[in-house]
Parts: structure tokens; C-alpha cells; sequence
């Protein structure tokens, strides 16, 4: 094949065949085509689209320049959540242990956060022990063992999409739908997976602002999942606000730890049980979403799914202390309050300026290289739509530092406003697609 004529192809409109992607993605893997041929390829790929079958040849191109993990040997299904990411996003470690309680497999591979989004992992890690390296082999035990795992990538998922995110990311591709598809989905079928919920976020803090963008988006996922003859549900759901109060890692922990106790209601508490409910009728072991969502809720009040949470932690290192005991947990030195200036309604928000507040504070990473301040976050306390009164504390700041918090303060007060008259609080879930 030639790799001039290609990409020619492509950047004429050609629609190109499944061998022709195929040579393009492993001829790059492989180190045998330079990166200006293949950033070629990307620009115009961006620039023309590409159809459902390109999207679905792309992604499997992907796939298989990696391994795609054999889970034959777990009995029963294997059914894993995918979030588009954004502020506040902790439902991975709350739907893990329900679904895993229900009977159904959770086999979970997670990213890290970058700049204003929270990852899984990070927050993981700010239990002591915790371990989100694990082998292949410890991969499967502890997915046998507990019902339900959570790592990081590992150099055999996928690795064209390593090799092709970075080369995205210096090129200005990354926000193009099927490249985007073709890098979510290789990574979630190489799991080993029979079903997949998506969770495709929409709003200020999200990757798609728009919502006829995260309508594209979610379509595409869709699509190209059943084309692998996956099960898939996904849902759009709200980015305007953060999602629950807390944002940060070991704060994260910590608010889920409260949800999975029964002791906290509210967005964070329905999008967690409406995925979970979504996974357990996809795992076969409810007869609707509807149901599979009791199903959540009935594990959250009879202590099963809190149970199981501590069951995947201790499985994967992590020391059960904190989780038992959360109130223990080391606390940071500074902690700043922001407070209303006036009376009235919490007004709409910038979510991108909340996440990098965050960031400020030490909760996230400004570069791939820096240290994660685990103690570090927000507290919000009022939420869009909340009725408040001048001086109330709207959120608390906690931080190592007395210039983080400082930093974070007038950022959040850029962007918290207060309306004289009443105002409704955005949807939570905006669609479902099947
Ligand atoms: N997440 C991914 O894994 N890949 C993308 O391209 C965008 C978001």
C-alpha cells in the first residue's frame, strides 16, 4: 500500500477501506511511518470526518495493536462504565462495589486526571496501600476474587492510542468525534468486556461544552460499539456544576464512602444508582434499567454494596482504616471559606474555573510529572438553584498552602454568583440512548 496515496485519499474525501486504516495504525505503531505522515492522516481525518464504518475500522485498528484481555475464565458478565470525565466524577468508585454486589462482573480500567478533571486513579491512590499497577494475572485474581477490579492502562491495552493521543495532542486533533470514539472505545474492548454504560458529560466543565456536540459523541460511542456486538447504554448527563460537593481525591473517596453508606442523597446518589441500574440490566441480573436501579438502592440500604467496597480495597492493597474510619484521614493545614456577599439564588457557573481551582489547590496535575496533594479540594456547600443569605459559606477551600488557597478563592469567586431571583438548577440526566 502507499502512504502518500492514502492519506491523499483522505484529505480528497475518499472514504478509506478497513485494510487501508489498518496499514496506516500499524504501520505508525510499529515506528515505521514518521509522525509527519501520520499527523497528515489525523488533520485530514479531522478536518473530513469519517464514516461510521472508518470510525468502527479505526477503533479496531487500535484494538488489535494491542491485546484484547481474556476473561473467559470469570464466569458470568463483565460489564464496565466509561465517563467523558469532568469536576466532581467519583461515580466509578461508587457503581463498582454496587454492581459487583449484584452479581455482576466490573472489570475497570481508568485514567488519571489532567488539567480541570479528576482521574479514578488518583483518587485510588489517596488510600495508603492502595495498589492501581497490577499485572495481568492480579488483574484477573482480583477481578475472580471480588467481582470487581480498578487499574490503570497497561502497556498491552491499546498502545496505538498511547502512541496517537500524543501525537493528537501537539497536532490540534484531539477534538474530532471519531478520533475521540476510536480512542475511548479500543481502550474499553480491549477489558475483555460483553457490555458498556457510557456517560458522555455535557456543560461548562465537560470535554463537550455543547450539547449537539455530546449528542454526536454519545451516537458515535454507540455506534461503534455495537459494531464490536457490544451491549451499550449511555446517558448525557449534566457538567454545569460539579457532581456531588466534593472535589478532590481523597475528598472523593470520602464522599463516596458517604454514599455508599446510605448517609448522602442527591445528584451525586442518583447518577451513581441510575449507571449501576443501567449495568446490572446490561449484566442480566435485573429486567429494566428501572429495576436494576432498586436493585442499586436496596444494596446501598442493606449495607452489601459499602461491604463490597471494602472488599475491592483491602483485595487491591488498600488499608481499610480511613475507609472505616474516615473522619481519621490527615487534614490539610490551611482551609479558606468563600462566603455569599449578598442574598438570593446560587446562580449558573463556570465548572472549567471550579476544576481549576481545584487545580490550584494541589487536587490535580498541571503537568503529567506533578504530585498529586491528596488532602487537597473543595467543599461546595450550596449548589446552583440553593437559596442563601450574605455571609453563608458557599464553599471551603483546603490546601498545604496559604497563597493555593488564596489562588483558588479568587478564582471561585469569579465565577460564584449570586442571583436576586430564583433560579433552576440544570437536569442531571438530559438523555438516554440505546
Ligand atoms: N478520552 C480518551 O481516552 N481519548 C480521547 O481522545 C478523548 C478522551
Amino acid at each position: 500500500m502507499n502512504t502518500v496515496e492514502i492519506i491523499r485519499g483522505k484529505r480528497d474525501g475518499k472514504i478509506l477501506s478497513k485494510e487501508e486504516i489498518k496499514f496506516l495504525v500499524l504501520s505508525y505503531t510499529k515506528k515505521q511511518m514518521p509522525d509527519y505522515q501520520f499527523s497528515a492522516f489525523l488533520m485530514a481525518s479531522f478536518l473530513n470526518g469519517m464514516t461510521k464504518e472508518e470510525t468502527s475500522a479505526l477503533t479496531n485498528a487500535m484494538l488489535y495493536s494491542g491485546k484484547i484481555i481474556n476473561l473467559n475464565s470469570i464466569s458470568g458478565a463483565k460489564v464496565d462504565k466509561h465517563s467523558t470525565g469532568g469536576v466532581g466524577d467519583k461515580t466509578s468508585l461508587i457503581l463498582a462495589p454496587i454492581v459487583a454486589a449484584a452479581g455482576v462482573n466490573v472489570p475497570m480500567i481508568s485514567g488519571r486526571g489532567l488539567g480541570h478533571t479528576g482521574g479514578t486513579l488518583d483518587k485510588l491512590e489517596s488510600i495508603p496501600g492502595f495498589k492501581t499497577k497490577l499485572s495481568l494475572n492480579e488483574y484477573k485474581a482480583v477481578l475472580k476474587k471480588c467481582g470487581a477490579v480498578l487499574i490503570g492502562q497497561t502497556k498491552e491495552i491499546a498502545p496505538a492510542d498511547k502512541l496517537i493521543y500524543s501525537l493528537r495532542d501537539v497536532t490540534a486533533t484531539v477534538e474530532s468525534i471519531p478520533l475521540i470514539t476510536a480512542s475511548i472505545m479500543s481502550k474499553k474492548l480491549a477489558e475483555g468486556i460483553d457490555s458498556l454504560v457510557l456517560d458522555v458529560k455535557t456543560g461548562s466543565g465537560a470535554f463537550m461544552k455543547d450539547i449537539k456536540d455530546s449528542k454526536k459523541l454519545t451516537q458515535s460511542l454507540v455506534d461503534t460499539a455495537k459494531s464490536f456486538n457490544k451491549k451499550v447504554i449511555a446517558f448525557i448527563t449534566d457538567m454545569n456544576q460539579p457532581l456531588g460537593n466534593y472535589i478532590g481525591n481523597w475528598f472523593e473517596v470520602y464522599e463516596s464512602i458517604m454514599v455508599l453508606r446510605g448517609e448522602v442523597t442527591g445528584d451525586l446518589l442518583t447518577l451513581s444508582t441510575t449507571l449501576s441500574g443501567a449495568m446490572i440490566y446490561l449484566g442480566g441480573r435485573a429486567a429494566s434499567v428501572e429495576e436494576g436501579i432498586e436493585i442499586s438502592n436496596s444494596l446501598i440500604k442493606n449495607g452489601s454494596a459499602f461491604k463490597k467496597f471494602c472488599e475491592i480495597i483491602k483485595c487491591q492493597g488498600g488499608d481499610v482504616k480511613y475507609i472505616y474510619h474516615p473522619e481519621k484521614y490527615p487534614r490539610s493545614k490551611f482551609v479558606e471559606f468563600v462566603e455569599a456577599g449578598s442574598d438570593g439564588y446560587i446562580n449558573e457557573m463556570d465548572n472549567f474555573k471550579v476544576g481549576m481551582a481545584a487545580l490550584e489547590l494541589g487536587a490535580g496535575r498541571k503537568t503529567l510529572d506533578d504530585k498529586i496533594d491528596h488532602k487537597a479540594g473543595i467543599i461546595f456547600r450550596k449548589k446552583i438553584g440553593d437559596a442563601v443569605k450574605k455571609g453563608d459559606i458557599l464553599a471551603e477551600l483546603h490546601s498545604s498552602s496559604d497563597k493555593k488557597t488564596e489562588d483558588a478563592k479568587k478564582i471561585l469567586l469569579e465565577t460564584l454568583d449570586i442571583s436576586p431571583d430564583a433560579v433552576k438548577p440544570p437536569k442531571l440526566i438530559k438523555m438516554m440512548i440505546k
